[in-house]
């Protein structure tokens, strides 16, 4: 066996196959062929000493905003990957069916990265969000435009794995439950899961809830007061119990406005997981709070959520969002997407949204980064 790449003796941690053991992970023709101790190297193979460090499966990131220059909110993605030891950025809605066409040339297809789109159902995607000009684009029922977007999805199955759509009175206004309906008939249509946004109400948490469909994922589910998970009494609501327990999935997705460390530790104090960390990252929070995803990881890595469960939030757990089993992996046979972490201990600042500040044990610090079977990330 020839291998392109050999990373040795790294910690690989991959709760896809619930590994965590110090062994070789060697890389041919793009994706991993074996893990096992004392690989062998031949001329052709670059090997990578990693001891001392944490392997993963690449890392995905269920909620970006990557359509740099053709948003305003967007934030470049390679940028954002190296920072974050991200290989899949899942962009959530930048682009609809009006713009998709420029984010697939000009983005999509010529980015060293990953990058999946959950398609929004309004014509022009989220067009309007920057420090000056906030316009809600679910606002405008006649921006909604689920025949193009049918046609858009169905034309990039390659690349569209969803599709998105953000309700909730910044995002819809006073248009309540009506953009979410329009979107699940097109998600429906095509066969494909939906991410539902939430913000303030209108409407409420629940009635977003109990629209979900087995696979399709609620965002910002963590969110600050109003339209929480959890009750005054710190009780998970029924209708999140129920959500969960017929299949829908929970994501953070942080932004600038969708995480409360409040809302997290009464979800985690009743054992209720995030099913994806996903850092929501874009102009208005990629400098603060959300920072990038291995700074939103360790927020939850600090609340007390194991490692292994951390690492499934941005690995398997996301694939299988996805729908794309070949990612969020180590197992022979899958993509040869890797990320080289370390766990520095010390004392560190974070902070949530509303300014709530938490003094962490730990830091998720990236330290490299394989796309395809090839070292990417540090250059030397
Ligand atoms: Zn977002």
């Amino acid at each position: 066996m020839a291998y392109d790449l050999i990373l040795r003796q790294g910690r690989v941690i991959d709760p896809s196959q619930k590994l965590d053991e110090v062994v070789d992970i060697g890389f041919s023709a793009g994706k991993v062929s074996r893990i096992g101790p004392g690989l062998k190297a031949d001329a052709g193979t670059t090997v990578r000493d990693v001891s001392g460090y944490i392997i993963t499966p690449g890392l995905i990131d269920l909620h970006t905003h990557v359509y740099w220059g053709g948003t305003s909110l967007g934030v470049d993605a390679e940028e954002f990957c190296r920072k974050s030891g991200v290989t899949t950025a899942v962009d959530t809605g930048s682009a609809g069916p009006g713009n998709f066409a420029g984010f697939r040339k000009h983005v999509i297809e010529p980015s060293a990265v990953r990058i999946l789109a959950y398609l929004h159902v309004s014509f022009a995607g989220i067009f309007a969000y920057s420090r000056r000009v906030m316009v809600g684009e679910s606002e405008e029922i006649r921006l909604l435009a689920p025949l193009d977007a049918v046609e858009v999805a169905n034309a990039n199955r390659d690349v569209i794995v969803g599709i998105k759509v953000r309700v909730g009175a910044i995002a819809s206004g006073r248009s309540g439950t009506v953009p979410l309906d329009i979107a699940l008939q097109v998600a429906d249509e095509v066969g494909m899961p939906l991410m539902a946004h939430i913000d303030q109400p209108p409407p409420s948490y629940e009635e977003v809830l109990e629209r979900l469909r087995p696979g399709d994922v609620l965002t910002h589910a963590f969110r600050p007061f109003p339209n929480v998970p959890v009750d005054p009494q710190g009780k998970v609501k029924e209708a999140v119990l129920n959500a969960r327990a017929r299949g829908v999935r929970f994501d953070i997705g942080h932004g600038k406005g969708s995480f409360a460390f409040k809302t997290a530790r009464g979800m985690l104090a009743n054992g209720f997981y995030p099913d994806t960390i996903s850092s929501d990252v874009h102009a208005l929070c990629v400098n603060g709070p959300a920072f990038d995803q291995v700074t939103t990881l360790s927020k939850f890595l600090c609340m007390g959520m194991p490692l292994i469960d951390v690492i499934a939030a941005t690995t398997v757990n996301a694939a299988v969002a996805l729908k794309r089993p070949e990612l969020g992996s180590l197992k022979p046979g899958s993509v040869g997407d890797a990320t080289i972490l370390s766990i520095q201990q010390g004392e560190f600042d974070y902070v949530d949204v509303v300014g709530e500040h938490l003094c962490g044990d730990c830091k998720i610090v990236s330290e490299g980064v394989v796309i395809a079977g090839r070292w990417w990330h540090p250059k030397s």
